[in-house]
């Protein structure tokens, strides 16, 4: 009954606010912020949803998942059948749900946003996966071949019609990193029956997903989960294997694989070039989130890791990887964190509800200002020079340009310094496949559905497009799937 009430003013619903950790408490651990929908909550916001006759949504969404079909069934609280609609198309829903920006992407374009907020499509979809974690059937299930897999379908019962259809033809597929290009067209090429060893540099499979996205905003226990499901599909990922080191991509070949997909990201990073940069206490980000997550600084004390707590922590730069670092060092005790961006909020690369958690939590914003060098003392970051900025015509991204304002330089007090300015590809696989195209910034040339230079060799993801999303990498992971088929198929190239 009261169903039938909201069904017909649905578009008089608020969008459903989820709940929080609060802000002062959050900052003394490393859990996660948002705590996710109820299923009342979840059913609630699936009634906003107008059910568009040809919806926007969809084709907002890089992977085009069915977003109305699968807000329907969790409308009628076939919450699993709404999970089952969205792995047609995403295999990593519960990361997606958390990381991507759908405020650019699904929620930008759906209808109900014109007038009102849009449905929160996200939060609905980061609902279904986690619902499914009670059931948790693929947990800890690690396939030997092809038979345990069939096997596992038929004890467990499941009923996606993809996994149910997975006949295994034997022929190999090589794919290198465990990033979401790399799990996503390793998940779709064994969907398609193709035997699938994905090759991965760290101890570790997720790629930037557990090595860069903090604990307190995508758990690592969520990306394990999406990990296993794509082993679920017989995929086998073969761990502290670095191509170009361990194997090169033509030795592959040599071993019998097909064709090879290159999804090693972009985890090079980018520096300032200015003088001081070489002090103790100036951390990349990459180097910062790696100690933090994948070295477990945020287990501390149980595990030691070497990392440096300071008072004062400054961070450089203004996406998302600047605000991770930043409420990283909230939570690892610092008592100031100031994130130093060059051009001002409207600019920001981050994600908007990113910048709202950092300013709840206490991160100073320093504006229109650019660092000019870093000042030591016995060795040890103690200032950093800066000169204040004003904006002027937009550059070759589109943004405004930040220009230096003359007589403005001045000096802020840090104890340690991280740089987020962005992240190139790293050239360990390329310098050893020199047949494979680069462009001036060393990313991987590639057409429009992955192929390089080299035959048999597709690219995507990051090393592709340099640092971009989650659903981008896994978007390009799933169209160079489509295209090995089709390449395995033909033999045209
Ligand atoms: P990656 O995730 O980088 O994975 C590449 C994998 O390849 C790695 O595991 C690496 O170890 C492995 N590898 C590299 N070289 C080799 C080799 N030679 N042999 C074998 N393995 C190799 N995006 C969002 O959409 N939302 C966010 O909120 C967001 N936040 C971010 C926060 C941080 C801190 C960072 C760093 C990035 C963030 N991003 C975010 C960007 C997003 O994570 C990336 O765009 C995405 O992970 C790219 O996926 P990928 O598969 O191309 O590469
Ligand atoms: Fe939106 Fe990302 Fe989900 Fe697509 S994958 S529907 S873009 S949240």
């Amino acid at each position: 009954m009261q169903n039938e009430h909201l069904n017909s003013k649905k578009e008089k619903i608020p969008r459903t606010k989820i709940s929080e950790q609060k802000p002062e408490e959050r900052i003394k651990n490393f859990n996660e912020v948002e705590l996710g929908y109820t299923e009342e909550e979840a059913v609630r916001e699936s009634m906003r949803c107008l059910m568009c006759k040809k919806p926007k949504c969809i084709e907002g969404c890089p992977v085009n998942i069915d977003i109305k079909s699968f807000i329907a069934y969790i409308k009628n609280k076939e919450f699993e059948k709404a999970l089952e609609k969205i792995r047609e198309k995403n295999a990593l829903p519960g990361v997606c749900g958390r990381v991507c920006p759908q405020e650019d992407q699904c929620e930008k374009t759906c209808i109900l946003g014109i007038k009102d907020q849009p449905v929160a499509i996200g939060k609905l979809e980061r609902f279904a996966a986690d619902y499914e974690k009670n059931k948790n059937y693929v947990k800890n299930y690690k396939p030997n071949n092809s038979d345990e897999v069939n096997n596992f379908i038929k004890a467990n019962k499941i009923t996606n019609s993809n996994i149910e259809s997975i006949r295994f033809n034997n022929i190999k597929v090589a794919v290198i990193g465990a990033g979401p290009a790399g799990l996503t067209c390793s998940g779709e090429l064994a969907k398609m029956g193709y035997k699938v060893t994905l090759f991965e540099a760290l101890h570790s499979p997720g790629g930037v997903l557990v090595y860069g996205i903090p604990e307190f905003r995508l758990p690592k226990k969520i990306v394990n989960d999406e990990v296993e499901y794509v082993k679920s599909l017989g995929v086998e990922i073969k761990l502290n294997t670095i191509i170009g080191k361990t194997f090169t991509i033509d030795e592959l070949f040599s071993k019998g694989y097909k064709s090879v997909f290159i999804a090693t990201g972009a985890g090079l990073p980018y520096f300032l070039g200015i003088k001081g940069e070489n002090l103790n206490g100036v951390y990349s980000a990459n180097e910062y989130l790696t100690r933090v997550n994948l070295m477990k600084a945020y287990l501390f004390p149980e595990w030691d890791t070497p990392i440096k707590k300071a008072d004062i922590v400054s961070v450089i730069g203004g996406g998302n990887v600047a605000l991770d670092s930043a409420r990283t060092a909230l939570r690892l005790g610092a008592k100031k964190v100031k994130l130093i961006y060059r051009r001002s909020e409207a600019e920001m690369p981050g994600r908007i509800e990113e910048i709202k958690h950092a300013k709840e939590e206490g991160v100073e914003m320093v504006y229109l200002t650019n660092p000019l060098e870093i000042i030591g003392e016995n060795g040890w970051v103690k200032k950093i020079k800066c000169i204040r900025m004003q904006l002027g015509e937009p550059d070759e991204s589109g943004r405004r340009r930040p220009l230096p304002i003359t007589n403005s330089e001045h000096e802020i007090d840090t104890d340690i310094i991280v740089i987020a300015i962005g992240q190139g590809p790293n050239p360990v696989l390329t310098q050893t496949s020199p047949d494979i195209m680069l462009n001036k910034k060393g990313n991987i040339v590639t057409d429009a559905v992955g192929k390089t230079s080299k035959k048999g060799v597709f690219a995507g993801g990051d090393i592709v497009t340099g640092a971009a999303t989650v659903i981008l990498a896994m978007g390009a992971g799933k169209i160079v799937a489509n295209a090995i088929d089709e390449y395995i198929k033909t033999g045209i190239w």
